[in-house]
């Protein structure tokens, strides 16, 4: 593994996923979606699983959603390409029912194997699983996406450096206006502090 580029690393972890059969949701998937984007990238989107264009297409918030985040990643002067979108589980559960404690167990490895290929400078997580999938891992005490979007969290994962910028699942602005707003204005602090840090 050692000669093999991030790009090439990162087919890898794809092709993994794509074969995966280790939690019952491979049985309904049409397509598993092991995420998209750049391996150089230096911010990476972490959502909560794929939902029904996105289990129809095999990538990441293809549907409504992710529209919006389309436009929110363009704001902050990124684009798709230059990002990474990934989630945390790979296949989507029946009915886009939420996932379940076990799925995320079986399936995190892949998520994790990607953050250390991508060595990423930000993580930008959206919704609530993504959160408290990355926050557990660091260790830091959640209480719920309200309480924690919007303020990053300077820490480190195995040995690299990383900031966690949680904010609000862009799904949550199709129910309610409110969180689009809030999403809107998160990702002007996110484009403030990459920034401050360089990156934009
Ligand atoms: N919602 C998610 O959490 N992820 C997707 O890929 C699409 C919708
Ligand atoms: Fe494998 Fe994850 Fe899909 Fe379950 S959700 S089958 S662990 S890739």
């Amino acid at each position: 593994m050692g000669f093999l580029s991030k790009e090439e690393l990162l087919a890898v972890i794809a092709a993994e996923v794509i074969a995966c059969r280790k939690c019952e949701l491979w049985k309904t998937r049409k397509n598993a979606v092991p995420g998209e984007g750049s391996a150089e990238s230096q911010v990476m989107f972490i959502g909560e699983a794929p939902g029904y264009w996105e289990d129809v297409k095999g990538k990441p918030f293809v549907g409504a959603a992710g529209k919006f985040l389309d436009t929110l990643i363009a704001e902050i002067g990124f684009s798709r390409e230059t990002v990474f979108i990934g989630n945390v589980l790979k296949c989507r559960p029946p009915g886009n029912r939420e996932p379940l404690p076990n799925e995320v167990e079986t399936c995190t490895p892949y998520l994790d194997s990607q953050i250390q290929v991508i060595q990423p400078k930000f993580i930008v997580t959206l919704g609530n699983y993504s959160t408290a999938y990355i926050f557990s891992k660091v260790r830091l005490p959640f209480n719920g996406i309200t309480q924690a979007h919007g303020k990053s969290h300077e820490t480190s994962i195995s040995d690299m450096r990383v900031t966690i910028f949680p904010t609000f699942h862009p799904a949550a602005s199709l129910y309610s206006a409110k969180y689009g707003e809030r999403l809107v204005r998160d990702f002007r602090t996110l484009k403030h502090e990459l920034a401050q840090k360089g990156l934009i």
